[in-house]
């Protein structure tokens, strides 16, 4: 069961991403978010009613084909319909935005006609209500055909729960949310291609699926458009998450899966290693950030791979990929564990590797370990680096650890004073844990609460390796 996908569009500056941040913000603050989380992100999980959703501010997105050209800072004024074709095609429910201040555009009314074709759930929001021109604009509003809008004031939370309130009636009626989970086979190992257009995922899942692998069957997945396909390679047995039609598409028309980005974001929540290509030459876009920003808060295993290395040959390849990974190192340092290979899809090269890594991915998420084996590293690790932190007489101290799951890796510590502790030193603890005990290429979550704190959210600090 995949989380149901609520997409924010709209024109540049109604607000879109103040009323992201507002929904997503109510979960963060629970969680006790801890300096160095409030990247800018797109997606991010919002709990909207009784729902947990995979939210996205459609306008942080970077269109297809001009990869390092976000929306936001591109002057293209069509912009809105580009997010509504994006949102049309893999969001469950659509959030339009308008500002209230401003008079509606033919840009607004071209997005509002493609959202009301689409037949998709869209529920229209006017922003900025913070005055009173909501009662005179309200007429005008009427006439984008969504019925009687939302009115919000992102900045400060005026009308959030209505707006709520509506989001969660939506998803009630929706089999994203109610499915069946599926039966998770022991030792199958669920893997996703993400990447942005172009990077080659086709190319590269149709060259996996050349002779060496067997398609035991393609079986409809628990959600609309969703395909798992079971497959083996030496002996292990696979399941490809193809949410966004990749596999097919090779053959089929091109053009459309431009709009595919949000239906490949949604098949995260399904794999248990995401597999996030990028383009050797073009390196790493912000929406490859934000793609791997999420991949971490959903806690999968995660594999790098920069594709059409067939470009380069001889001295200038080895220059060309020294100075990728120092790019990589650079903007993503939020992920040091992640594992890099250089492939080229079209010529077959490296490609199985990625499958080898996958499964090796697959196992160290599995892993425990042993008891007195964290006994002895945490001895170590706080001798090596003692814990610190005081408020007043309150003093930060770590008393045990202990594994309490695995898929991902959890690891609970018994605090004094959870509160107080410095992220850095939950970094710390993790480098530790990892250069000890391994987990390539997975998110692992550790948990600090007090002694006997069976822990919610409020009392315990969920340090995440992206904070
Ligand atoms: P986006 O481009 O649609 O993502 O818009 P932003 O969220 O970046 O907001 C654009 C500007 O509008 C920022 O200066 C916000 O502070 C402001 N803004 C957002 N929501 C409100 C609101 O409810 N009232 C007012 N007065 N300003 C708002
Ligand atoms: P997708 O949109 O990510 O699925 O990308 P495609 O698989 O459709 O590939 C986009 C283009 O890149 C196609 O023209 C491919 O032939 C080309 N391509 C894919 N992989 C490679 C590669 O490893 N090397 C080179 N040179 N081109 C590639």
């Amino acid at each position: 069961m995949r989380a149901a996908v609520v997409a924010i569009v709209g024109r540049p500056n109604v607000g879109k991403s103040t009323l992201f941040n507002r929904l997503v913000g109510k979960r963060k603050a629970i969680e006790s978010s801890v300096p160095g989380t409030t990247r800018d992100r797109i997606y991010d999980n919002a709990v909207i009613g009784d729902f947990t959703v995979m939210l996205v501010d459609t306008g942080g997105i970077e269109s297809g084909h001009s990869p390092k050209v976000s929306y936001r800072k591109s002057s293209i004024e069509s912009n809105v319909q580009e997010q509504s074709k994006l949102a049309i095609d893999g969001a469950d429910v659509i959030v339009f935005v308008v500002d209230v201040r401003e008079e509606l555009t033919s840009e607004d009314f071209h997005a509002a006609d493609l959202l009301r074709r689409s037949k998709k759930p869209v529920i229209l929001v006017a922003n900025k209500c913070d005055n009173s021109r909501f009662e005179e604009a309200r007429f005008n509003f009427y006439e984008l055909g969504f019925g009687e809008p939302v009115a919000l004031t992102a900045l400060h939370s005026f009308g959030i729960d209505e707006l709520e309130d509506r989001i969660s009636e939506k998803l009630q009626g929706l089999e994203v949310v109610k499915g069946e989970a599926p039966e998770e086979e022991e030792g199958r190992v669920r893997i996703a291609f993400l990447g942005r257009p172009n990077v080659g995922k086709s190319t590269m899942i149709n060259a996996l699926f050349g002779k060496k692998m067997v398609v035991v069957s393609e079986v409809p997945g628990t959600t609309r458009d969703s395909t798992e396909i079971p497959f083996e390679y030496k002996e292990i047995p696979f399941t490809l998450i193809d949410t966004a039609g990749i596999r097919r598409r090779g053959k089929v028309e091109k053009g459309i899966e431009k709009y595919s980005i949000l239906r490949s974001m949604s098949s995260i929540d399904q794999a248990d290693v995401c597999v996030l290509m990028l383009d050797f030459e073009e390196g790493v876009t912000m929406q490859d950030c934000h793609v791997s920003q999420y991949i971490l808060e959903q806690k999968k295993g995660l594999i790098l791979v920069l594709n059409k290395i067939d470009q380069f040959s001889g001295k200038e390849r080895e220059v060309a990929e020294h100075m990728a990974i120092h790019e990589l190192q650079k903007k993503m340092d939020y992920l040091p564990w992640a594992p890099v290979v250089f492939s080229s899809a079209l010529e077959r090269k490296n490609i199985f590797q990625i499958l080898e890594l996958a499964k090796e991915v697959y196992d160290e998420r599995k892993k425990e370990i042993p008891e007195e084996d964290l006994r002895i590293w945490l001895s170590h690790a706080l001798k090596k680096h003692p814990p610190r932190g005081t408020r007043g007489k309150q003093r930060f101290n770590v008393l045990s650890v202990r594994q309490d799951g695995v898929q991902p890796p959890t690891f609970v510590f018994s605090c004094e004073w959870p509160e107080i502790m410095h992220f850095s030193y939950g970094r710390f603890l993790e480098n530790e844990l990892r250069s000890s005990f391994g987990f390539t290429g997975t998110s692992m979550r550790l948990i600090f609460r007090k002694p006997g704190d069976r822990g919610t959210h409020k009392k315990s600090r969920a340090v995440h390796s992206d904070d």
